[in-house]
């Protein structure tokens, strides 16, 4: 009884007799009802609540009204102001509110209120109902309906709206797999699309605007919303810098507006700033955007947002850093400082200071000043713990924290425990195999993530929360590829000469957690970080360090692909003998010249051509070994 497609969804209410249709644009949709014969049709707007008005205008057949639904972190006078614009006459309208139905009422304002309009149907009638919304005001409203459906009936947005999902998933056209393989692929690429939200809006001149989520203004310029860093800088957002380089020129310059409009660039933006999860993140997609050479934002205003972070605690906890000055002081966040999770905010301060040393050179920025962010990008060796071999809070003292379980989910860590957060050296990966002791103790220590048992210590949140749940009924021991933390671990054979176990694990993950179907995820989808993963996955490479140049092999999972790029260059990607044994890499050429690394760079895919694997059904254990095929780290770095 249910269709849904990216571009159209419909639903049978048996109950009713009626199918529910909707159809998107950008800012807008159109609603479309069949009805079965009847005096008294009726459809009902609920306004939700924290918040609401509805006023119903029948001479225009319309219903114009706000919901502030929302959960703070924005300025008062936030509302999402809509229009829904109908093509029947009403022959009753009502409002109503949390206790009362308010008969031939056509104002009402309050906590939690809506409307109801009537109709005298006849059997097969379809009623269209035309919607759009707005930040701004009602007016602007009105303007993105018009802009946007004017002259349009359901089934011509319909098809423009197909038409228009189609070119954004043929940009990567992918054969020679199953169809459930196929299915699952576009699935994912899909839901690797759909954020950030555009906040932004285009008024009566043409000009693109945006209400300040910061700071209640209407301000001219890019605005985007709903991300939480610490999940899509992984991958998401490496996904939009390769696939659309200039959608993320405007949402960097939205950042540069939101530190302008708030003093604080965002680390979870829904629509203001959050108060949710940890880390400097918004350094990766900057520095990222920057040095793979998107252009056309104020790099000046957004080094600025990134300088202040450093030195700054915010006025929530997700922006600044939330234990700056020990961090900057002792080399890492105590443990027992009152500061939550304090060894995952070390090292992913450490991750940011690295990118920020990147973004200052390329920025010709004073070389003691990126010198000493390339000293801070060293911190992650403070929460090492040595004998363990493992990060680990650490006291003020110097202490390690005492009791310590590597199971223990949460405490110094975010949604992870310390088998999942050992791996948070996306700058210096060599640098944590010399830690350990060189490349057979830390290939162990990734192989012991799958070998010891799914158990866990949950007491930090005093349930089991979905994300430990989700790695129990996995059956993988620790690895826990529902959440974010560990989702880079499987590529870090290929920086230990061990790249086959890579292929190995991403063909396992691929094909064990995903599907196309209602539970075809492992965790949380987290603003298409983990479809992300998926996509470049299935591709044959993975951004590890975002700040670098360079994707990491694994093995693809389609015979072929083939990626159009926005500079007009089109990369082919073969693997002729694929399939569900042949998975190993035995071989990897780019236009016909062998590669014996581990990884290929940003500018060799975007110039496009032939990128060819050789699949076998056995690991081929001598290829990708020595140090030479290894990639980045800094400790490489020459
Ligand atoms: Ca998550």
């Amino acid at each position: 009884a249910e269709v849904v497609k990216p571009y159209y969804y419909s639903v049978y209410l048996a109950d009713y007799d009626v199918t529910a249709e909707v159809t998107p644009t950008e800012r807008s949709a159109i609603f479309r009802f069949t009805f079965p014969e009847a005096d008294s049709s009726y459809i009902l707007l609920d306004a939700f609540d924290k918040g609401s008005m509805v006023k119903i205008i029948p001479s225009e057949r319309k219903v114009i009204g706000y919901c502030r639904n929302n959960h703070g972190g924005v300025p008062e006078n936030f509302h999402n102001y809509f229009v829904a614009v109908f093509d029947k006459e009403f022959t009753s309208a009502h409002t109503w509110n949390d206790k009362n139905l308010n008969l031939n009422d056509t104002d009402e304002e309050g906590d939690h209120v809506g409307a109801i309009l009537g109709f005298k149907t006849t059997g097969g009638e379809k009623i269209n109902v035309r919607v759009s919304s707005s930040f701004i005001s009602p007016v602007q409203a009105m303007l993105n309906l018009e802009k946007e459906t004017s002259g349009k009936d359901f089934d011509k947005v319909c098809s423009d709206a197909e038409k228009e999902w189609n070119s954004q998933l043929g940009r990567i056209k992918v054969e020679g797999g199953s169809d459930d393989q196929i299915r699952t692929f576009y699935s994912c690429l899909y839901r690797a699309m759909l954020f950030p939200r555009k906040f932004y809006e285009i008024n009566e001149k043409d000009e693109i605007v945006h209400y300040s989520p910061y700071n209640g203004e209407v301000l001219p310029g890019y605005m985007f919303t709903d991300n939480g860093f610490w999940d899509t800088f992984r991958s998401q957002f490496p996904f939009l810098t390769l696939m659309y380089p200039e959608l993320d020129s405007h949402i960097m310059e939205g950042l540069a507006n939101t530190y302008r409009e708030s003093g604080w660039l965002p680390e979870w933006a829904s629509p203001g700033h959050r108060d949710c999860m940890i880390g400097s993140n918004s350094a990766s997609l900057i520095a990222d955007a920057y040095l793979k050479g998107i252009r056309g934002y104020d790099i000046e205003t957004l080094w600025q947002g990134i300088m202040k972070n450093t030195d700054s605690v915010g006025p929530v906890s997700s922006v600044g850093r939330l234990g700056a000055k020990y961090y900057n002081d002792l080399g890492y966040v105590p443990y027992n400082a009152g500061i939550n999770e304090n060894a995952a905010r070390t090292l992913e301060y450490a991750y940011a200071d690295f990118c920020i040393s990147e973004l200052g050179e390329a920025l010709g920025k004073p070389a003691d000043e990126i010198e000493k962010f390339r000293n801070r990008a060293m911190n992650y060796k403070n929460v090492f713990d040595p004998g363990r071999k493992l990060m680990r809070g650490r006291n003020l003292d110097g202490t390690f924290q005492s009791p310590f379980s590597p199971y223990k989910w949460g405490d110094a860590f975010t949604e992870g425990n310390s088998w999942h957060y050992t791996w948070s050296v996306f700058q210096d990966t060599r640098g944590l195999v010399n830690l350990m002791g060189g490349n057979d103790y830390f290939t162990s220590k990734l192989d012991s993530v799958f070998d010891v048992p799914p158990v866990f210590d949950f007491s930090y949140y005093g349930i089991v929360i979905h994300e430990i749940r989700e790695m129990q009924i996995m059956n993988m021991g620790n690895y826990a590829h529902g959440n974010q933390p560990v989702q880079h671990m499987i590529y870090l054979y290929n920086y230990a000469g061990q790249p086959w176990k890579t292929q190995y694990h991403v063909r396992e993950v691929m094909d064990k957690l995903y599907n196309y179907l209602p539970d075809g995820y492992c965790g949380d989808e987290d603003n298409g970080q983990t479809s992300a993963w998926y996509v470049f996955s299935a591709l044959g490479f993975y951004p590890v360090t975002p700040g670098t140049d360079q994707y990491v092999f694994g093995s693809p999972l389609f015979k072929k692909a083939t990626l159009k790029f926005e500079n007009g260059k089109e990369l082919v990607i073969n693997a002729p003998a694929n399939d569900k044994k042949n998975f190993y890499v035995g071989e990897i050429s780019l236009n016909g010249r062998e590669l014996n690394r581990n990884y290929i760079k940003h500018g060799e895919l975007m110039s496009g051509g032939d990128l060819f694997f050789k699949m076998q059904g056995e690991p081929v254990k001598n290829r990708g070994t020595e140090p030479d095929s290894y990639p980045f780290s800094m400790s490489d770095k020459k």
